[in-house]
């Protein structure tokens, strides 16, 4: 039934719900949902089927449904991209088509979903963005390929455009997967253990600090002693100068913007130059 193909034991699709019940949906039905528009709607899920993301699929505590483009395309062969006005290399994804596809996703959503385009040239996907869309119902991602969309169909519907990063990849497929992980991740429940989400890298501000397990000393090479002292303010202490470390070094857009939200005190900059693992007694070698 309906468009596409769903993922997902209690994947709601909205053919089944009257609309004048559907600001009072049931818990069930309010799970959160992502739509994936695309022309290999057997990529999906992909990498999302597995692991934690996959277990909390089955379990409903959020729904997958990919969208068929080429069901939507014109004529015998189903068409969905023409050449380019202005000439040019590649093709391009026809407004047309697409809109026919966005409606469908609409008419089949629990509810209005926010709708973006994965393109190298949308705003950098950021931890922020991932915890604005796993605040919301769900979301609606169009995947492009070849040259990409007609502008007008982005102008049309107020598509939202998110990069992944400054590179360029054959299509959107990879990109969806990876905003929807970083998405659904944060959905409560999905991760068993909510305290590791809050230490992470960027949900602080700052990068996180090096992880060790067993053995406490592999090939020589020991863990940090602060680490084994059971002493959990001094560590606590060690991983945020460790965090700090971290950041100031690869990231200084990052270390700036965490100095300017913390009001901190002035740091001497040599202070924090040091490389993290010089900071504990990590390798066995330094005697
Ligand atoms: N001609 C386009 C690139 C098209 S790549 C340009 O120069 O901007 C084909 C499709 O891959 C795009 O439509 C987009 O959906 C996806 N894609 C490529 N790079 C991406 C990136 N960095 N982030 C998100 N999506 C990307």
């Amino acid at each position: 039934m309906g468009e596409g193909r769903s993922h997902g034991r209690k994947a709601i699709h909205a053919s089944a719900t009257p609309r004048s019940l559907m600001t009072e949906r049931p818990v069930l039905a309010g799970v959160w949902t992502a739509q994936v528009i695309t022309l290999f709607p057997e990529l999906f899920p992909g990498v999302l089927g597995a692991s934690l993301t996959g277990k909390a699929l089955d379990e409903g505590l959020w729904s997958l449904e990919a969208i068929d483009l080429r069901r939507f395309g014109a004529g015998r062969h189903r068409n969905v991209d023409d050449t380019p006005f202005g000439g040019g290399a590649g093709m391009v994804l026809r407004p047309d088509i697409m809109a026919s596809a966005i409606e469908a996703a609409q008419r089949a959503a629990p509810s209005r979903l926010p709708l973006v385009y994965l393109s190298p040239r949308g705003t950098p996907f950021t931890q922020a963005t991932a915890r604005r869309f796993a605040d919301g119902p769900g979301i609606t991602l169009i995947c492009g390929r070849f040259e990409g969309l007609d502008e007008r169909v982005i102008e049309a519907y107020g598509v939202e455009e998110v990069s992944l990063g400054d590179f360029v990849l054959t299509g959107g497929e990879i990109a969806a997967q990876a905003l929807i992980d970083a998405t659904v991740r944060l959905i409560p429940r999905v991760l068993g253990n909510q305290v590791s989400l809050e230490e992470e890298s960027f949900s602080t501000g700052l990068l996180e600090h090096p992880h060790y397990t067993k053995p406490a000393d592999w090939e020589g090479r020991t863990v940090p002693d602060i680490l084994l002292s059971g002493h959990h303010g001094k560590i606590a202490d060690w991983r945020r100068e460790m965090a700090e470390r971290l950041t100031k070094e690869r990231r200084p857009d990052l270390w700036r913007a965490y100095r300017k939200s913390r009001v901190m005190d002035p740091v001497d900059d040599q202070e924090l130059s040091a490389q993290p693992h010089d900071a504990g007694n990590t390798r066995a070698d330094k005697g």
